[in-house]
């Protein structure tokens, strides 16, 4: 008998399979309205451990055809959803709509490659891609994704201002907007339900990151609440019934940014101050402070700074 230690590699590989296979035993989705299916991210960072699964994800299915709304942040978690929707019903998933650029809303996209298949996003989504993609594909495979967890398809339908998909009796209303958590935020409004997917222009328990133009964001979340809608899903945290409910943390929080950063500028305090100082009583609001608020203030400041 050849009794032989497995290789430490191969442990590795099998210890990686069975993450996979715990994750999509694991995977579920909830029908939140009629025909509208939310599954939920972790409120963690980025991991092999949880796949890149921490942004909330989901599909919308009309008479003829499925739309899903973002795939997550690994083509694992997008065939986890793809399997759901397999489940759920025969009808092709006919578009995927991105959200934005941000890695744990698109790299399951490669899960949805087929020739029926189109990918969906915001004017300015392509060329965030261009100039991210390498970055985020490197940050990932140093967290231990492969290659092919991290493929990604070409954006076939671009949304300029506003535009409408029809899903066989139930039209969706896609609207780009401008500058806020991203340059190409994108919101997804089901007609039907008037529910509405809010993307990363929506954080709830889990704190904001700005990676656009935070006065900007604020415009938009005015813009928001004009939208009559029964049902809100952030792009992370939990589902809404209201605009008030949903804006309020987020919308507290960035204006204490810019109220405070305003002020130390004026007093000419330096950036370190800022990130040392700012809007710290907001620690006891949310979810992963402290991996993201230095960054946000930092930001706010190189942005207001030149006011
Ligand atoms: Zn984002």
């Amino acid at each position: 008998m050849n009794l032989q230690m497995p290789k430490l590699a191969d442990v590795g590989i099998l210890c990686l399979a069975l993450i996979y296979q715990y994750a999509q035993a694991q995977f579920a989705v909830q029908e939140i309205a009629d025909g509208v299916y939310l599954h939920y991210g972790v409120h963690e960072q980025i991991s092999i451990h949880n796949r890149g699964d921490i942004s909330n994800i989901g599909f919308i299915v009309g008479d003829e055809f499925v739309a899903v709304i973002d795939t997550g942040g690994s083509r694992g978690v997008g065939e986890s959803l793809r399997r759901e929707i397999e489940n759920i019903t025969n009808l092709p998933v006919r578009y995927v709509i991105l959200t934005h650029a941000h890695p744990d809303h698109i790299f399951g996209v490669s899960a949805f490659d087929s020739a029926m298949t189109e990918i969906v996003g915001h004017k300015n989504l392509n060329n965030s891609l261009i100039q991210r993609g390498e970055f985020y594909r490197d940050r990932f495979i140093n967290e231990g994704f492969s290659e092919r967890d991290l493929e990604l398809l070409p954006q076939k339908i671009i949304v300029e201002s506003e535009l409408k998909l029809d899903l066989g009796n139930r039209q969706l209303n896609l609207i780009a907007v401008k500058t806020s958590h991203t340059d190409n935020d994108l919101l997804v409004l089901d007609e039907s339900t008037k529910t509405i997917w809010t993307g990363d222009l929506l954080f709830r328990q889990r704190v904001p990151v700005i990676d656009g133009d935070v006065l900007g964001w604020l415009k938009s979340m005015e813009m928001l609440s004009v939208y009559d809608v029964n049902l809100i899903v952030p792009g992370h945290g939990l589902v809404a019934t209201s605009w008030t409910e949903a804006l309020a943390d987020q919308k507290r929080y960035l204006e204490k940014l810019i109220s405070e950063v305003r002020e130390l500028l004026s007093a000419q305090g330096s950036i370190q101050q800022a990130v040392k100082t700012i809007a710290k009583d907001e620690r006891d609001y949310w979810l992963l402070f402290d991996d993201h608020h230095g960054q946000n203030v930092s930001r706010v400041y190189t942005q207001l700074e030149w006011e």
